[in-house]
């Protein structure tokens, strides 16, 4: 029960890596606010979450809408009480180069990836300071670290929220509101699965990787539990790179 008390709000939390985020934190002690735009999607796994004997529920939210910020939180605190910890997980690829990248492109991933981090730390550090301190946990990637063939406007919004963390960690570290960033490497989700699908692509992203696979959803979801928890009270601002070795060489 390592988060056991802590109410968290996950954006994107219906599936993939925050679908695994969500079913973790819960089973160890959290109340969990899924926020997806995937109804269905984000329903279910709060039900699971809910017959496995754990505290979950669904809010139907666009990252890129204040408002719809707001109303998750508020959700948040009207049914349990306060919010400890915020997981900005909701992201979209876009795996064009640079002169393939249309502006349409450009915004909407720049508006979900990056906007959507922002709009959610605003709206919820003033509620975690109420609660006494908490923690933001941004999703962001090694495409936020490093370059690749393969895109432009992701690389930029996973990169915006590398450096908005380390701003937001020191500007509210006197509040007792820690902000890391989490970089997963290559990882089997439904976002990517019609990448990893294609063999070519499998395999020399597994051969990127020295451990030798794929990341799964739960390796990243181990990283967010840690930083959820009071286990890492003296860690804010940095990076945790869960990634299986692709960036160390
Ligand atoms: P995923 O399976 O597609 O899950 C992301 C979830 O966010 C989906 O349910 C998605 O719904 C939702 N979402 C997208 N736009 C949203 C919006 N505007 N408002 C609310 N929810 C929205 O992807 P994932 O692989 O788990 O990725 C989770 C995070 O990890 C992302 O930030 C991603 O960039 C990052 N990441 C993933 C990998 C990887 O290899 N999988 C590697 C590095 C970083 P829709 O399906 O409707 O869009």
């Amino acid at each position: 029960m390592r988060v056991a008390g802590k109410v968290a709000l996950i954006s994107g939390g219906a599936r993939g890596i925050g679908g695994a985020a969500a079913r973790l934190l819960a089973r160890e002690g959290a109340a969990v606010v899924i926020g997806d735009l995937l109804e269905d999607e984000g329903r279910e796994t709060a039900s699971q979450i809910i017959d496995s004997g754990g505290r979950a529920m669904f809010v139907a939210m666009d990252v890129t809408s204040e408002d719809d910020w707001r109303r998750a939180i508020d959700a948040a605190v009207s049914a349990y009480g306060k919010l400890d910890v915020l997981v900005n997980n909701a992201g979209i690829s876009g795996r064009f180069i640079v002169e393939e990248t249309s502006v349409e492109l450009w915004d909407r991933v720049m508006a979900v990836n990056a906007k959507g981090v922002f709009l959610g730390a605003k709206l919820a550090i003033p509620v975690m300071r109420q609660a006494g301190g908490g923690s933001v946990i941004n999703i962001s990637s090694i495409y936020g670290l490093v370059g690749s063939d393969s895109g432009a406007s992701y690389h930029a919004s996973k990169g915006a929220v590398r450096i908005f963390t380390k701003s937001a960690a020191i500007q509210y570290a006197k509040d007792g509101i820690r902000v890391n960033s989490v970089h997963p490497g290559f990882v089997d989700s439904p976002m990517t699965e019609s990448y990893h699908e294609q063999p070519e692509i499998r395999e020399a992203r597994v051969a990127a990787t020295p451990l030798g696979r794929m990341g799964l959803p739960e390796d990243i979801a181990s990283g967010i539990l840690y930083l959820a928890s009071d286990e890492s009270s003296f860690v804010t601002g940095s990076e945790l790179v869960i990634d299986g070795g692709m960036t160390a060489q």
